[in-house]
This record gives structure tokens, sequence and C-alpha cells, in this order.
């Protein structure tokens, strides 16, 4: 399944290598290779993030979504609202429930 475009294609091997190392299988397509469409915007050219398997979309767009945003400044763990877990300083996103982080919490 296609998981979502990457702004460029350097970006989209970062992301390829980030979900390899967490063990999720995927791919960098782009569906303009072949140039059969001739003269192309540039930013259509965006490559594409194919999952192997469709299970791993949220974890991925987990992943991705705190390679975007980076570690949030001081690096500390962090308390879901929510239902309470503990996550790791470079997830924005709470594994439990999917509540978004909320940077004024701690
Ligand atoms: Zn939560």
């Amino acid at each position: 399944m296609r998981l979502m475009f990457a702004p460029n294609a350097v970006i989209g091997q970062h992301w390829v290598n980030l979900l390899s190392v967490a063990g999720i299988p995927c791919e960098l397509h782009n569906r303009y290779l072949t140039g059969a469409l001739g003269e192309i915007p540039a930013e259509q050219c965006a490559p594409e993030l194919w999952l192997v398997d469709e299970r791993d979309e949220a974890m991925a767009r987990k992943l991705i979504a705190a390679a975007l945003n980076g570690p949030p400044p001081g690096g500390k763990p962090w308390r879901c609202s929510q239902c309470g877990e503990t996550l790791e300083p470079q997830f924005t996103v709470c594994w439990q429930c999917g509540t978004a982080r909320n940077p004024l919490d701690e």
C-alpha cells in the first residue's frame, strides 16, 4: 500500500532506512520513473513510500512523524495526557491511544 509521498528522493531513502531499521519492510517507488508523461513539474516527481505490509501503517507513520519533527527540546520522556503511557522523547504521538503530544505536558 502507498503510505505517503516523500518530499524528495533523499528524504524518501532516509525514511526507507528508518523503517527498515525498525523492522518494517518498505519500498520507494516513483511512478514517473519511465518518463512516459514527458515534461512534468518537479514536485510531481516526489517518490512514494510503499509499505509491504499494510499492518505496519500506524507504526510507520509514527516513525516518520517523529523523524520529521525531530526530538523535542530537552529530550525528556513524556506522559500521554489521555492514557498515562510514558513515551520516549522522539515520539510525538502516543503508542497506546494515538493522542498527539501536547507540548505543554510534561
Ligand atoms: Zn495515550
